[in-house]
């Protein structure tokens, strides 16, 4: 029987061991020590940003970011709606209200129109949000120029959710780099992987001093354990931060191999008809974290859901794109704005589409049967 083909499996480049070794042999077994320093210096100088702080998770680094823009008890917080739910969730926990906001569908990601909308009934309404959080869909990057337009117009400061876009680029700078903190995360089917982690960047340096006192539980300068405000157990253990140097090393080939796994993906199913792929926006550099396509019902009569049970049938894991989150049960009666009066963007592509398997590993022959699978289902039937 063939492996199971995954949709991004982590990818190691050998030298994990390495670091790892080093962590051991010098006994730093805790969430502090070299490899933690190391790996915050070497992603920040890799993005280009002054600082960054190595936290537990992506969603811990969302969740500080708020934290120190100020974020609290009913305050508001646009975020895009398109996206998984760690996005979301550290709105949350701090006790404030997400409004969602909807695609556009040249990147997928938050929609301008939509963003101005929300601006303008948030104006009217006397209350406007603390925060916006960006996201970066599957490695490709939102339109920068004209979100960061509309919210500093409203001096509203952002995040950049770029949990799926490190070594993305927008117009030539690294993405993650846009909004006053950007956010990764290195969960274990992201293009980079420590298992499990994450990282805030800025330029800020104060503020990321103060992230790391709020991650290792906002303890007071004594020599007792004294603690004036409540704080986190977010910090990054120094042998996972090992892990991550060495990720950070090959970073650029996981990249290229994204999308070559991406061109041969256009190669082998691009003349199917009603089959699309996510687009790359000129002045873009997806790093193709997840191939995706999706499927118009007016000209092929297979279901997302049904091409994915046929790749399931040949052990192949493919997976329909995130389900928006004004959609999800638990949102229900958060405020969301769409793209236009007819077309809500976020629900076509969460109906259209599939995302098929990307991992860098993947090897050429196994590609090449995810492709037959897909040609099998998609051609027998129209
Ligand atoms: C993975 C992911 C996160 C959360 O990262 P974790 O490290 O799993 O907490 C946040 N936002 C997006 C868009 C993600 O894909």
């Amino acid at each position: 029987m063939a492996d199971r083909i995954l949709l991004s499996a982590p990818h190691m480049s050998g030298n994990e061991q390495r670091y790892i070794n080093e962590a051991f042999e010098t006994n730093w077994i805790a969430p502090l020590g070299p490899n933690v320093n190391a790996f915050e210096e070497e992603l920040a100088s890799y993005v280009g940003m002054k600082g960054a702080a190595a936290l537990s998770s992506g969603t811990a680094a969302i969740h500080l970011a708020l934290e120190l823009i100020g974020v609290g008890k009913d305050d508001r917080v646009f975020c895009s709606s398109l996206t998984f739910i760690a996005s979301a969730n550290p709105i949350v926990y701090l006790g404030a209200e997400p409004v969602f906001i909807d695609s556009e569908p040249d990147t997928w990601n938050m929609s301008p129109n939509a963003l101005k909308r929300a601006f303008k009934d948030a104006e009217q309404e006397g209350r406007l949000p603390k925060a916006v959080i960006i996201v970066n869909l599957y490695g490709q990057s939102a339109k920068m120029d004209e979100l960061l337009e509309i919210c500093e117009q409203y001096d509203v400061t952002v995040v950049e959710d770029a949990a799926e876009s490190l070594g993305s680029e927008y117009k030539g700078k690294k993405s993650g780099t846009f909004g006053k903190y950007g956010v990764y995360s290195f969960n274990g089917n992201k293009i980079i992987t420590t298992s499990g982690g994450g990282m805030l960047v800025s330029d800020d340096l104060e503020a990321l001093e103060r992230a790391r006192f709020l991650a290792t539980q906002a303890r007071d300068q004594a020599k007792h354990y004294q603690h004036s405000v409540t704080g986190y157990n977010y910090r990054l253990s120094n042998i996972l931060a090992g892990v991550g140097r060495a990720q950070l090393e090959v970073l650029d080939d996981r990249v290229k191999e994204k999308r070559e796994i991406f061109n041969r993906y256009v190669e082998g199913l691009g003349d199917i008809e009603g089959l699309e792929f996510m687009p790359e926006l000129e002045g873009t550099f997806s790093n193709r974290w997840l191939s995706v396509i999706t499927l118009d019902p007016e000209k092929n009569s297979v279901s997302p859901y049904e091409l994915i049970d046929a790749l399931e049938a040949e052990n192949i894991e493919a997976r329909p794109v995130w389900k928006p989150l004004h959609m999800q049960p638990v949102f229900e009666g958060n405020k969301f704005f769409v793209h236009s009066e007819n077309d809500t963007v976020s629900e076509r592509l969460f109906i259209t589409g599939v995302c098929l398997p990307s991992g860098s590993a993947m090897k050429e022959d196994e590609q090449a049967l995810v492709i037959s699978v897909i040609r099998k289902k998609l051609m027998g039937a129209t």
